[in-house]
């Protein structure tokens, strides 16, 4: 079974008027989404699917970190997330995506969940999100201070390349 199976509701087989939902994400859940961003979390989703007159409504909270990386060090740091989740589902003649309306097709009235969750996810980590004040890892820090300071003297270097070739080869020469 493709481990985004489980995140599938199939509306028809629901029973219940208000069905409660619980899942658990893993790397294994980024993993297996196409083009995630965020490739290492921890979270727990809860929630419930209610059956209403003419449509679903979904509710869903979750709650967790995912390992980002800082804005300043680059390193991976777990940036505590939590997330609500709204949609309301209708049947209809294809599938269609409006906002928080979704229409599933009647002919196959199954709801995948797994990429709006990721998305409500998404959405909650900070557009800033840095270690917390020296958390930061002072070695990456140097590092890329001074990786960018190596990238301009090596700029330098490839200049006076060909003079020190030619010199070198003057050198090579009165040798012999
Ligand atoms: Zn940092």
């Amino acid at each position: 079974m493709c481990y985004l199976e489980r995140f599938k509701i199939d509306l028809k087989a629901l029973t219940e008027d208000v069905t409660p939902l619980e899942w658990e994400l893993d790397d294994d859940f980024f993993k297996s989404l196409e083009d995630s961003q965020v490739q290492v979390g921890s979270l727990h989703v809860s929630g419930s699917i209610r059956k209403a007159v003419g449509f679903y409504e979904l509710q869903l909270h979750t709650v967790g970190t995912v390992r980002i990386p800082c804005d300043r060090c680059l390193e991976l740091m777990d940036q505590p997330v939590e997330a609500d989740l709204r949609l309301v589902v209708k049947l209809g003649a294809e599938y269609t995506e409006d906002d928080d309306l979704i229409t599933v097709a009647e002919t196959e009235p199954v709801l995948s969940t797994a990429w709006f969750i990721y998305e409500s996810i998404v959405l909650a980590v900070p557009i800033q999100h840095v270690h917390q004040l020296g958390g930061c890892n002072d070695a990456m820090m140097r590092v890329l201070s001074e990786h960018s300071a190596a990238r301009s003297s090596d700029a330098d270097a490839q200049e006076i390349d060909p003079r020190w070739d030619a010199l070198r080869k003057l050198k090579v020469k009165s040798e012999e």
